[in-house]
């Protein structure tokens, strides 16, 4: 059977998008740099490659292990993300860079190493981020999650009919990255979310789970708000 390749699925999101795909049946190829990943893919019966999303290496490591499966791939999820926040003027060049390297540039590279491999009626997710719209004091996340909503409606055109391209937008969602953030500022964001609440998890891959399914078969180039609202105030 055709692989699912999700990244950044040791924890979090990622882990979560992955434990729901396989409730629907995908044969998955679990990615992370953690080595968490390999007990999280031994528990789903699913591949693995612990490896830098950016690295050649890594890349092919994962190319390597579709080949050997030899039934190409039905769904890539590119959902490897990192926070390096600061102001303009705070900002390290260094970490402007390495956001979007990971962000956006390995999803691009993935996407490019891997479309040999996409076969008929496959998908593409990729995690952008409510924050894409312009949060403060985040300027290297929110350009690489408005470039992978870009990445997403230029490659919907290229790779249609055979592919459907999408990105999901969660909002504030408890996870490690969030949990991260100082108290103070999660008292600000919360009360300002409608649905008054942070997101969970299987909230967002919920939504995944739709994209890479038949059911969404008519839709592409989208831009799915998952975010209490939050996208709209
Ligand atoms: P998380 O930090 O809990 O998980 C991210 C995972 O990506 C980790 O397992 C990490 O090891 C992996 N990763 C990071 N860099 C990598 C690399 N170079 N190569 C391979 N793996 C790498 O974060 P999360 O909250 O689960 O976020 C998942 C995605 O959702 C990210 O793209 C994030 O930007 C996005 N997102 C999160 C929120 C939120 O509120 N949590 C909101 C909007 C978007």
């Amino acid at each position: 059977m055709s692989l699912s390749v999700v990244t950044g699925a040791a924890r979090g999101i990622g882990l979560e998008i992955a434990l729901r795909l396989s409730a629907d049946g995908h044969e998955l190829l679990l990615v992370d740099i953690a080595p968490a990943v390999e007990a999280a893919a031994a528990e789903l019966g699913a591949d693995s490659v612990c490896a830098d999303v950016t690295a050649p290496s890594g890349l092919e490591a994962i190319a390597a292990t579709v080949k050997d499966r030899g039934d190409g791939v039905r769904s890539i999820i590119n959902n490897a993300g990192i926070t390096r926040d600061a102001r303009l003027t705070k900002m390290a060049e260094s970490d402007f860079r390495a956001v979007l390297r990971v962000n956006l540039g390995a999803a691009y590279a993935l996407v490019d190493r891997l479309r040999g491999e996409l076969i008929d009626g496959s998908s593409i997710t990729s995690m952008s981020s409510r924050a894409h719209l312009g949060t403060f004091g985040q300027i290297n996340y929110v350009a690489s999650k408005a470039g992978l909503v870009g990445l997403t409606r230029a490659l919907a055109r290229e790779l249609a009919p055979r592919t459907r391209v999408n990105a999901v937008a969660p909002g504030f969602t408890d996870t490690e990255m969030t949990r991260a953030v100082p108290e103070a500022v999660r008292d600000r964001i919360v009360p300002a979310i409608p649905m008054k609440r942070s997101g969970e998890p299987p909230e967002i891959a919920e939504v995944v789970a739709f994209l890479t399914s038949p059911a969404a078969s008519y839709v592409t180039g989208q831009v799915v708000f998952v975010c209490g609202g939050r996208g709209i105030v």
